[in-house]
């Protein structure tokens, strides 16, 4: 709450409840540890001066590079869907603003979180906007997420954030057993697609039509 003052001219405290009991009456948000996860990572810190006023609309608000900071309510979601531990690795492809990384190094404590971004203006607004919470176990890395990060692997879970024709077979390789690999899959319209690495292969979990990311590349 620290980030929140008392008394700031744009109500941002007003306005994150606001959004908050709206993403619960939709049923977007239904986790207590995700809800905490949300309150504790401010989004105004995460928008471009110039869009501070709509930082806690329930939309999607650009940021820089043609890209956006998705939508809260569908952050919420794919949140809730990754079922974080404590200590996971977790591996984002498009850290855009660094506000999902944030939330999702909330949820896994002692655990890490690596995320990749292509734009390097954009890497840099997210290290940036983590260093503002003093966030230190998301490493930020400006590159082409295709490849994930062989080194590193295998993830817990694995998040991409911008919408794919089909998931990259790479990542999925990059994937523990009985991990999770979330992505939003389709070309104008895309379905929420997650998936499970099994010993019979990958299975389908959830499929859920009806959002819009900007492009994976
Ligand atoms: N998670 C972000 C939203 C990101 S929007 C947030 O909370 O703000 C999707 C991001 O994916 C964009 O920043 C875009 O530049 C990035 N992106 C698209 N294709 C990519 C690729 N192949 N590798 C890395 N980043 C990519």
């Amino acid at each position: 709450m620290k980030f929140f003052k008392k008394k700031d001219s744009e109500n941002y405290l007003a306005k994150l409840e606001m959004l908050i009991c709206t993403m619960k009456d939709t049923g977007f948000l239904t986790d207590d540890n995700v809800e905490s996860a949300i309150r504790n990572t401010p989004r105004h810190l995460f928008v471009p001066d110039s869009q501070k006023s709509e930082a806690y609309e329930n939309a999607p608000v650009p940021i820089m590079s043609g890209q956006t900071i998705s939508q809260p309510s569908v952050v919420a979601r794919m949140t809730e869907w990754l079922d974080l531990k404590e200590g996971h690795k977790v591996l984002e492809i498009g850290s855009g603003s660094g506000w999902q990384s944030a939330i999702l190094s909330n949820l896994v404590g002692t655990g890490k979180i690596f995320t990749i971004e292509r734009h390097s203006k954009l890497a840099e607004f997210a290290k940036k906007n983590l260093e503002k919470l003093g966030i230190k176990n998301v490493k930020i890395i400006h590159g082409d997420g295709n490849l994930g990060i062989s080194d590193e692997s295998p993830f817990d879970r694995i998040l991409i954030t911008a919408a794919c024709k089909k998931v990259p077979e790479r990542l999925l390789d990059q994937l523990v057993m009985d991990g999770l690999l979330l992505a939003p899959v389709g070309e104008n319209i895309q379905s929420l697609v997650l998936l499970k690495k099994t010993s019979n292969g990958i299975v389908e979990l959830k499929n859920q039509k009806g959002y819009v990311f900007v492009p994976f590349v």
